[in-house]
């Protein structure tokens, strides 16, 4: 199972949104999917239409187990879209001060059993971030394409060398994709093209961009991906194209294919 956190520590710029649909593009593709809630808020858990409601066990459940040397509760969900997730709730904030390396043990048992893992960071930087960073072997990082959009980036760049130095050296930064781009506005497009220019050689800003649609705002009140609520739309193309680049199928990845969207 590769596992990838969906990181940024500022808020709203697309992380659950992300997640919620490069996993349902994969599971689509025949992958097997876990997505894991690891924001209290819970976005990602609603937005697949989790209401707690049934009680089931959440990530901080699970995380509580490995801790305490309890058997797992059981706590995977099942979305009709062919992902599984594992839904959080607000109990995850009292989690916090305990663990660094309590997610990368919650979802060890996972391993066999999965693909990939896309983690939907909490937009912050405190510790629940640093356990998901320690749990995956990359970071992508969305960003919206707006102005100063690289800035926070800049601290997050920060935490994940500290993860690497003293943590986890194998912790790689994947890349950046822009979300929310509006290609119809200059703003936008001088955005994207300033990013690229400032940061391209130093970062992979993938090729794909993610556009603006309000179709896509629409699904997460859906319980849908946008692939199935609005599945020839711009931004379901967008996702789908898009996890072809940040995850090759198995047959492209020790061909040339790597090294390609490696460059984008
Ligand atoms: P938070 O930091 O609060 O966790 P986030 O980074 O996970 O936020 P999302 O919740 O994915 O961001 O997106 C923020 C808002 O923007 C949501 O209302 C979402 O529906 C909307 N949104 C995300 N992507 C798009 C898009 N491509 N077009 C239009 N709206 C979008
Ligand atoms: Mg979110």
């Amino acid at each position: 199972m590769k596992t990838i956190a969906v990181a940024n520590q500022k808020g709203g710029v697309g992380k659950t949104t992300t997640a919620v649909n490069l996993g349902t593009s994969l599971a689509a593709m025949g992958y097997k999917v876990l997505l894991v809630d690891a924001d209290p808020q819970g976005d990602l858990s609603s937005y697949l239409g989790y209401t707690g409601a049934a009680n089931s066990a959440t990530i901080s459940d699970l995380m509580e187990s490995v801790i305490s040397d309890e058997p797992a509760p059981e706590m995977v969900m099942h979305h009709e879209e062919q992902v599984d997730f594992i839904p959080s709730d607000i109990g995850l904030s009292d989690m916090e001060v305990r663990l660094v390396n309590v997610m990368a043990q919650a979802l060890e048992p996972f391993k066999d059993k999965y693909d990939y893992c896309l983690i939907d960071c909490m937009p912050s930087l405190g510790i629940l971030t640093v356990a998901s960073l320690v749990a995956a072997d990359r970071v992508l990082i969305p960003v919206q394409a707006q102005h100063f959009a690289l800035k926070g980036v800049v601290s997050l760049f920060k935490s994940i060398n500290q993860i690497t130095r003293r943590i986890k050296p194998e912790l790689e930064i994947d890349g950046i994709v822009l979300t929310m781009v509006d290609r119809r506005t200059n703003l936008s497009k001088d955005v994207c093209a300033a990013l690229r220019s400032s940061y391209g050689y130093a970062l992979k800003i993938y090729r794909t961009e993610i556009p603006i649609s309000t179709r896509t705002a629409e699904s997460a009140s859906s319980a849908h991906s946008v692939l199935s609520y609005d599945a020839s739309g711009a931004a379901s193309v967008a996702y789908k194209t898009f996890h072809l680049l940040c995850c090759p199928t198995p047959r492209d990845v020790s061909a040339s294919a790597d090294t390609v969207s490696r460059r984008q």
